[in-house]
């Protein structure tokens, strides 16, 4: 698999981008959204200045793996030589199905298709090609040039030769890939999710406040941040409708989301992304945590 298609230049489509890139890959960076993919351009060029930084990159490879990536604004133009597309559009089950008729429609029949949701059924998604043993979902995880994982989920269709060479290319891009079925929120968010809402209560049923939950699972838990705080990281709209994936797949009122999550989303407060959370951000910068919203 040499030419990669990546769908989606936000958090998730920028960082995929650069690892494809840096490990040698020609790269088609696709976005309905201009100024998304000027921004993702901007956003790899500083991370891998970051890698220069710090020895991990030599400028001449950064120079050479920028040169990698290109960027398209239609979507027939940048699959049409694939090898294998890795969609990782907004999490949004209507956009996903209609993305992947198209890509299935535009790209090579024989190259793979991989989806980078956070929970949405890859069964379901593969339903909508005509090469469902081909669909895979290939999820990583945020910040992607950082973060080890790649849960690699199989679709009810998913053929194993399709699984092996992901394996296989998610370990030649420096990552530690782990196979999975596909369940609502398959390992990682089935696990993780329930823990954040259940911080969420925790705080509205006013057991403690936001550094207490937060610093009590960062010190007695060894976290290396607290799952309030994770939960802006991520963005309360992603954990909102990862939340109603678990809650609609498994019909368990366990996964129903904490109304105070909800009122938050509703209100506009997203997390980092918004400037304001459970936390308060300088908007764009993700280390500076002004005041905690809420306390005891
Ligand atoms: P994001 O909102 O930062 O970026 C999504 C991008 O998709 C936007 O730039 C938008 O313009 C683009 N887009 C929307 N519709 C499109 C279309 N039809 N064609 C092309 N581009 C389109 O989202 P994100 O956080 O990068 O998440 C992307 C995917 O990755 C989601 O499925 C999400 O669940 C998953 N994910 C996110 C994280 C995370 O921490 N943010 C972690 C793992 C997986």
């Amino acid at each position: 698999m040499k030419n990669i298609a990546v769908i989606g230049s936000g958090t998730m489509g920028n960082g995929i981008a650069h690892v494809f890139a840096q490990m040698g890959h020609p790269v088609s960076l696709i976005d309905i959204n201009q100024d998304a993919l000027d921004r993702a351009l901007q956003t790899i060029d500083k991370n891998m200045d970051r890698q220069v930084g710090k020895g991990l990159l030599s400028p001449e490879e950064k120079t050479s793996s920028l040169n990698r990536i290109q960027s398209f604004t239609t979507l027939e133009e940048g699959v049409k030589n694939a090898d294998l597309v890795v969609e990782a559009a907004t999490e949004n089950i209507k956009i996903k199905l209609e993305l992947f008729r198209q890509i299935d429609r535009f790209s090579p029949s024989d190259a793979i298709l991989a989806s980078n949701t956070s929970s949405i059924s890859i069964t379901k998604i593969a339903a909508v090609t005509n090469r469902p043993a081909q669909v895979i979902g290939m999820h990583f995880m945020n910040p992607v040039p950082v973060m080890k994982l790649v849960e690699v989920i199989r679709g009810y269709a998913t053929s194993d030769e399709v699984t092996n060479q992901i394996m296989e290319l998610s370990r030649n891009l420096g990552k530690d890939p782990v196979e999975v079925n596909d369940y609502p929120g398959f390992v990682a968010n089935r696990i993780l999710m329930p823990m954040i809402n259940e911080a969420i209560y925790t705080l509205f049923e006013d057991v403690a406040g936001v550094h207490e939950i937060d610093t009590v699972m960062k010190l007695g838990m060894a976290h290396p941040m607290g799952p309030l705080q994770l939960a802006d990281f991520i963005g309360l709209d992603v954990c909102l409708s990862i939340l109603k994936v678990l809650h609609e797949g498994f019909g368990n009122p366990k996964y129903a989301p904490c109304p105070l999550l909800v009122n938050m989303v509703t209100a506009g407060y997203k997390g980092v992304k918004s400037g304001e959370g459970f936390y308060q951000y300088t908007k764009g910068n993700k280390d500076s945590i002004v005041a905690p919203r809420f306390s005891n």
